[in-house]
């Protein structure tokens, strides 16, 4: 028999009758929500493990290490710290940096622009990525309010200017290319006008800029301090011969984190070094200063859990690659700190070097390490990955079906911390 109870919630909407929620409740009786609320913080990386048993990666974020590296910056960097938002957009990491004083954004795109202003409301953001559509422009101008842009052609400068009615109240960044042998990873490869071009675009950009500024970077993970020393002295040579004025000097990311077998010097010696070089140049001592550091702020504060699916001799096959959240490990080399985690306990006390095998079908899905583990790690153990709070969660795809969106918080310290070696 139909009661009144068994009706479609379709037909009730149809027939435009309010269902009060116990007669809703009734037609569709409460189940086991499908997504399972967010986990609450886990004291440390082995009590999650232990409690959860992960089948799929964990990404582990340490809120309390993020907030302590953001507080560095802000008290030791003479000038403005802007986080770049790429390396970690995750809203707890937003959260947690701007609850730690940053107030200044650096952003590439008009996705993480409606991430930033929906996380941190009142962030001060920089759309410092020097090839915008004329769309993102618009956008971040007229919608979120950014005055900040960089630009490194006199095409873009024309554009940025077309979009906005020639505004006149913008602050425009002339991202200069910079040597980067002392970086890991290049970052002038694609970007940055080459300095014997530079003048004509200064020149160009003053004439437009309420406030004109250079921005350059070293390349990510900088291993030597006197990088941004050069880079600064470079931009003064630069200032002289073109007799410009510049109000704002942004000397970008590129502060190293620590990693097995690439000990940075203390990030103490880099701001000695910045601050040195400032100094001595009249021309720029009374520019403001802004640096834009992502890996530094969040590469300790995230590790990520995996499963050892399968052992082969040395290799191991993991549940997350390089399409994952290890793109770092596999062509540009990165070896992470690593250790194995079995709930059972009895790992050998022995070591070995292993490589580890992603989840996916390509070959290009491997990771040379070496990773060093107890040798007698195997099927089931799981493993924690440091270091792994830069370009990692963000870089993750989900080919092959080989994806996982579980982050928890961990109150831990990190496995290795640059903020320990002053
Ligand atoms: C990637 C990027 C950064 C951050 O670089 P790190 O090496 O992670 O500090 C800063 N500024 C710009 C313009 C970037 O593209």
């Amino acid at each position: 028999m139909k009661t009144a109870n068994s009706e479609p919630p379709g037909r009730a909407l149809r027939q435009n009758t309010v269902v009060p929620l116990s007669k809703k409740t009734s037609i569709a009786p409460a189940r086991e929500p499908l997504v399972a609320p967010a986990p609450r913080p886990y004291r440390s990386v082995d009590d999650m493990v232990h409690e959860l048993r992960p089948a799929m990666p964990v990404h582990c974020l340490r809120p309390a290490t993020i907030a302590n590296a953001a507080k560095w910056f802000v008290k030791q960097f003479p000038g403005d710290v802007v986080y770049a938002v790429k390396t970690n957009p995750d809203a707890r990491a937003l959260a947690t940096i701007a609850r730690a004083g940053v107030r200044h954004f650096d952003v590439a795109s008009l996705a993480q622009i409606k991430q930033v202003a929906e996380h941190v409301p009142g962030a001060h953001m920089y759309f410092m990525h020097p090839v915008k559509s004329r769309e993102a422009i618009h956008g971040a101008y007229f919608t979120y309010g950014i005055r900040d842009f960089s630009l490194d052609s006199h095409d873009e400068l024309q554009k940025i200017l077309e979009v906005t009615n020639h505004a006149d109240d913008m602050n425009l960044f002339v991202r200069l290319s910079m040597p980067n042998n002392q970086a890991a990873y290049s970052l002038s490869g694609k970007f940055g006008v080459p300095l014997e071009q530079a003048p004509s675009l200064l020149m160009a950009a003053r004439k437009a800029s309420a406030k004109l500024g250079v921005c350059f970077h070293v390349g990510s993970q900088c291993m030597n301090p006197d990088a941004y020393a050069l880079a600064i002295q470079m931009v003064a040579d630069l200032l002289q011969a073109t007799d410009v004025r510049l109000d704002v000097l942004d000397i970008g990311g590129g502060f190293p984190s620590i990693y097995p077998g690439m000990t940075p010097p203390p990030l103490g010696n880099y701001m000695k070094a910045i601050k040195k070089a400032v100094k001595s140049q009249p021309m720029l001592s009374q520019c403001q200063l802004l640096c834009e550091p992502g890996r530094a702020l969040v590469a300790e504060g995230g590790s990520v859990v995996v499963r050892v699916e399968l052992r082969k001799g040395n290799m191991l096959y993991i549940n997350d690659g390089t399409y994952g959240s290890l793109f770092d490990a596999g062509t540009p080399g990165f070896v992470f700190p690593v250790r194995a985690i079995r709930p059972a306990g009895g790992l050998s006390t022995k070591i070995a070097e292993f490589g580890f095998f992603g989840p996916t079908c390509d070959s290009v899905d491997s990771m040379r390490g070496p990773f060093t583990l107890p040798d007698d790690i195997r099927e089931g153990d799981w493993i924690e990955i440091g270091q792994l709070g830069a370009y990692s969660a963000t870089m993750r795809t989900n080919f092959n079906g080989f994806y996982s969106d579980e982050t928890v918080e961990v109150a831990d310290k990190p496995m290795l911390s640059i903020f320990g070696i002053n």
